[in-house]
């Protein structure tokens, strides 16, 4: 999975939804932990502006 940091305005959404604790916000961007992903797209669904894409 991806974040476009571009778009994303670190809303923690999709922090709150990933089972797998993949999802790593700090003050600054967003990232996932593909090591830990299971590619369930919960975060891909609930983010607000789409800024999560498959990859
Ligand atoms: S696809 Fe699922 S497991 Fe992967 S980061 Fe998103 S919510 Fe977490
Ligand atoms: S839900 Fe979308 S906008 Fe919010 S922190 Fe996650 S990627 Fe960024």
């Amino acid at each position: 999975m991806i974040i476009n940091r571009e778009l994303c305005d670190i809303c923690g959404t999709c922090v709150a939804v990933c089972p797998s604790d993949a999802i790593i916000v700090s003050e600054f961007f967003v990232t996932i932990n593909n090591d830990k992903c299971t590619e369930c797209l919960k975060c891909l669904k609930v983010c607000p502006i789409k800024a999560i894409e498959e990859g």
